[in-house]
């Protein structure tokens, strides 16, 4: 059967204009107006070729990272590259350089280049400047220039890896020459560890041949000297989320104690939550914070994301000091010995506040930092036993993943308590993540809640199938323990705690630092056009923002009329129902326009439906409402729900319109790049 093509064609038409509006264009703008503040190492020259030069870099590294995966497996390529190569190597982020010379890079300089995907297969936040140099790249303009690329993706999302591909595509364009393999990490299967090691093994192996090198056994070299200092003053930090907010400056302590932005990720602003309360009457916990940005000239808009930036639970930091015999009170500064390095986070500061706010010690550990452990066990016996499980994958899990270890957790286990004293801190800080800020989609509307911003955050906390307690997930037991705190509830039945003061009392009053980033997930302009939202769980969230602005729309504008909004949501009973009492009042007010359809799937003495067998049921209407143009939002699973609903899609559009299935899937292809299918899934 043929596609339709009329439909194609209102299709294309109708949505081109939104399309336009919403992409890439205007996102660019809002993220990179003031980038070039950035500069990337002490000469503050952006150009790649010429700091390289500048330290006699023989190698580069190039990440473009969102959340810090790309960047912590680039840096440890990087260390590892040079630890048993004795090369020199660089490594950088690609949002700090211009690359109009890398042409000009000398043919024995190989580059390692590591992306991420973000979204629809876009680059990350910071690549996109790199991205538009590789756009604009001629045919042959990089003849000379040898390259290895990995990329970091998820394969339950439609354009897996896609920036990664892109960087291959305009690669093979300018003829450069790929060395090994294109690696491909994903997350969708949870193998990017795995992924990673393979493909670096086998590129290894061809990099010692083509470049000669010599290897030796890796050995740390630090990047940093450690100086200790005797006394905290102004300037040291105590988990500050950046210098600013130190004593020293101005952000934190001028007298009208007023905050200047722009907040962004390298600027956050300590926004207090003034309202939070649990949403779930069960087992499970689902926290509603409200946080008062008013005076930070923040400025969102409804769907946006808001980054939490966590700090760790008490208990946490106290069994990593102890499992590594660490003081807490050590103070140090870093001098980087590399000037192409920069200390991962505000320094001089102290032991303590650096576990507590800047490393990320919780979360599953990979093969790869574990072995780097090896040189630093604390017996040969135990040297042996960690030998044995770094090389093995398949025990490895067994031993260590299976078991929902952390750092921590994983070296005492494997030293029967032992603690592990000679691992020096300038390992923990060159290997261990930074801690990353979680993002949340905003449940507020900017038009009802201009300062402020609500978020529903579903509390990670379940028992570990090996014993021993939950296993806990860090931003989101804060924002409970603050839940919790600010509602004058027992304490008794939080999992982990945490220090709510935060730095010198920064966070007192409910403070958490937080920033907004941009997203494309956006009601259609058009109030008329039709919308259906698909969003279980805490899929919900963006969707509580989307009817409260039509509703805020329909309170301030007269004569003013709505398209169809029809909202498909899911829990498993009706104690997990997310904000259960507000969905009538909406109803009330919006009318017809606006329809709920509910899904349990644990429902007592009933068959377990989902959004997606909803959705089924109401093929004849979505049929219909696409063909009015109807916008159509996925948010919340990316693996199961995501995917189903996709497939239920790609069914009920072969069945409507009589066409194959082949061409439903491309059908909602475009409904994707369009911008008419929009999924916002984590
Ligand atoms: P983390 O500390 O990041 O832990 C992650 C998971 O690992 C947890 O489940 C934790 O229990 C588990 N874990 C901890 N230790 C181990 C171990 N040793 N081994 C194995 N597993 C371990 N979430 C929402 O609730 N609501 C939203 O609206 C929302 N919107 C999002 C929007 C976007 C664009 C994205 C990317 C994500 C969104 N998320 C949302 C997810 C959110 O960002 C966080 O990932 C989530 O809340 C968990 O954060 P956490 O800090 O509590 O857990």
């Amino acid at each position: 059967a043929g596609m339709d093509n009329t439909d194609l064609a209102v299709l294309c038409a109708l949505v081109l204009a939104v399309a336009a509006y919403l992409k890439r264009d205007i996102i660019k703008e809002l993220l990179f107006s003031n980038d070039d503040s950035i500069t990337a190492d002490d000469s503050g020259s952006r150009d790649i070729v010429q700091v390289m030069k500048d330290n006699n870099k023989n190698y580069l590294v190039l990440y473009g990272s969102q959340t810090g995966t790309a960047e912590d497996y680039a840096k440890k390529f990087s260390k590892e590259l040079a630890a048993k190569f004795s090369l020199n190597v660089m490594c950088a982020d690609v949002e700090n350089y211009d690359f109009e010379n890398l042409k000009e890079l000398s043919s024995s300089t190989v580059v390692s280049i590591f992306v991420a995907t973000y979204g629809e297969g876009e680059f990350p936040d910071g690549a996109v400047q790199f991205e538009d140099y590789l756009n604009d790249l001629d045919e042959g303009a990089l003849s000379n220039f040898r390259y290895t690329l990995f990329g970091l993706g998820n394969s339950t999302y439609e354009f897996y890896n896609g920036a990664s591909k892109k960087v291959l595509k305009h690669m093979q364009k300018a003829e450069a020459t790929l060395i090994g393999e294109h690696g491909l990490g994903d997350d969708g299967a949870g193998t990017t560890d795995e992924d990673y090691l393979s493909w670096k093994e086998s590129t290894f192996e061809i990099l010692k041949d083509q470049l000669h090198l010599s290897e030796h056994e890796q050995k740390f070299e630090p990047s940093f000297r450690m100086i200790k200092l005797e006394t905290i003053d102004d300037k040291v930090s105590l988990g500050e989320p950046s210098l600013q907010y130190l004593p020293a400056h101005s952000l934190s302590f001028n007298s009208e104690n007023i905050q200047v932005g722009p907040f962004d990720l390298h600027q956050p602003y300590l926004a207090p939550i003034v309202k939070t309360r649990e949403l779930m009457g069960n087992d499970r916990s689902c926290v509603h914070s409200e946080f008062d940005v008013s005076g930070s000239n923040i400025k969102y808009t409804t769907g946006d994301h808001l980054g939490i930036w966590p700090s760790n639970a008490d208990e946490k930091v106290e069994k990593f000091l102890h499992a590594f015999n660490l003081n807490p009170d050590t103070i140090f500064d870093l001098t980087p010995l590399d000037p192409t390095i920069k200390a991962p986070f505000p320094t001089p500061t102290t032991v303590g506040a650096a576990v507590r706010h800047y490393l990320e010690i919780t979360g599953p550990i990979s093969r790869q930092s574990f072995g780097a452990l090896i040189q630093f066990a604390p017996s040969p016996q135990i040297k042996e036993k960690l030998q044995n499980l770094a090389a093995d994958k398949d025990q490895f899990h067994i031993e260590v993943t299976s078991r929902y270890f952390d750092l921590a957790d994983a070296v005492l286990h494997l030293s029967g308590g032992v603690k592990w004293e000679t691992v020096p801190w300038e390992f923990f800080i060159e290997s261990i993540p930074h801690l990353q800020p979680r993002y949340y989609s905003i449940s507020s509307s900017s038009l009802s809640e201009k300062q402020t911003i609500h978020t529903t955050a579903m509390v990670e906390s379940a028992p570990n199938p090996a014993g021993g307690p939950n296993v806990v997930g860090v931003t989101t037991n804060l924002l409970k323990n603050i839940e919790v705190q600010i509602n004058e509830k027992s304490t008794d039945s939080l999992d982990v705690h945490f220090d709510l003061k935060g730095p010198r009392a920064l966070f007192s009053g409910f403070k958490l630092p937080v920033h907004v980033r941009r997203s494309a997930f956006k009601l259609p302009s058009n109030p008329q056009t039709p919308v259906i939202m698909i969003g279980p769980g805490t899929g919900v969230a963006p969707f509580r923002g989307f009817i409260r602005e039509r509703v805020k729309y329909l309170e301030s504008t007269e004569n003013s009329k709505l398209g169809k909004h029809l909202l498909f949501y899911g829990s498993r009973n009706v104690d997990d129902f997310l904000y259960k009492e507000e969905w009538p009042l909406y109803a009330k007010k919006l009318g017809n326009a606006f329809e709920m359809i509910v899904a349990h799937s644990r429902l007592e003495k009933t068959r377990k439906v989902y959004v997606q067998d909803k959705l089924a049921e109401r093929e004849q209407e979505i049929i219909r409402l696409l063909n009015e143009g109807a916008f159509l939002y996925v948010c919340g699973d990316a693996k199961g729900m995501a995917q189903g609903v996709h497939t239920v899609l790609v069914e009920i559009l072969a069945r409507g319109k009589s066409i194959s299935k082949e061409d439903a899937t491309e059908m909602v292809k475009m409904l994707k790049t369009t911008g008419r299918y929009q999924e916002d899934v984590w």
